[in-house]
């Protein structure tokens, strides 16, 4: 594959160091880099596949310059499960492999019983942004039927806009107006508008405010000199 001039990059999928990771001996990692650039994605679905012989066998491939990634699939009862996963990803990146894709379970015959409703990858990955490093979180993919690839799924963050503000969301729910570039020049008619009372995402995506704080989030115990300025 070397040979052919339009190959890129060689990428193998493997469960090997998850199932086998006595076969990763220190001979084929000397035939293996010999083909650089070369990556590997393998296949973690739950910490307990993380045994000292499957860390040993990344340390192995990592130290022979191959960059590794692992796809997990969503299982119903095996893995879907917020604090079972952030555990695996924090765990798999600590062992040098770089979560890659959280997959949706195919729709596949005899794997209806693992399979979750779509909602729970997306809670998932409400429940990882803001606890993990963006190293540990992977892509939330759901193959599309009809051969439409693949489809990542998130958390909606984009809450509203206008022509002037974008207003975004983070993971405790504060709300903030992201000033456009033209945020000054190019107010629309309604934020020249006075005001009117009861606060909401309206005077957020209007300029009116620009930040709306939840109560009862621990921002508030963190940054207890800072809440949200009225706007200058
Ligand atoms: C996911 C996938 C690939 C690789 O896709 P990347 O997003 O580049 O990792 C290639 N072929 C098939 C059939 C796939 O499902």
């Amino acid at each position: 594959m070397r040979s052919v001039p339009s190959v890129d990059i060689i990428r193998l999928g493997s469960r090997a160091p998850v199932t086998l990771p006595m076969r990763v001996t220190d001979d084929l990692v000397d035939m293996l880099k010999r083909f650089h650039p070369l990556y590997l994605n393998t296949h973690f679905n739950h910490p307990r596949e993380l045994t000292p012989e499957a860390e040993a066998a990344c340390r192995k491939l990592a130290d022979a310059g191959i960059p590794l990634g692992n796809q997990t699939v969503l299982l119903r009862g095996v893995n879907d499960d917020p604090v079972l996963l952030a555990d695996l990803f924090r765990r798999l990146l600590r062992t040098r492999v770089r979560p890659y894709y959280l997959f949706q379970c195919d729709l596949v015959r005899g794997v209806e019983h693992f399979r979750t409703p779509l909602s729970r990858g997306i809670e998932i990955m409400e429940y990882l942004r803001g606890r993990l490093s963006g190293l540990a979180i992977p892509a939330f993919v759901v193959d599309m039927p009809h051969g439409g690839g693949k489809i990542p799924l998130l958390p909606n963050y984009l809450i509203s806009q206008s022509p002037t503000h974008t207003v975004l969301r983070n993971y405790e729910g504060l709300m903030v107006a992201y000033p456009e570039p033209y945020a000054t020049v190019n107010a629309s008619p309604a934020a020249l508008t006075s005001a009117p009372v009861d606060p909401g995402v309206w005077h957020l995506a209007n300029g009116q405010r620009n930040a709306i704080q939840p109560q009862g989030t621990a921002r508030q115990h963190r940054r207890p000199r800072r809440p949200p300025q009225p706007n200058a």
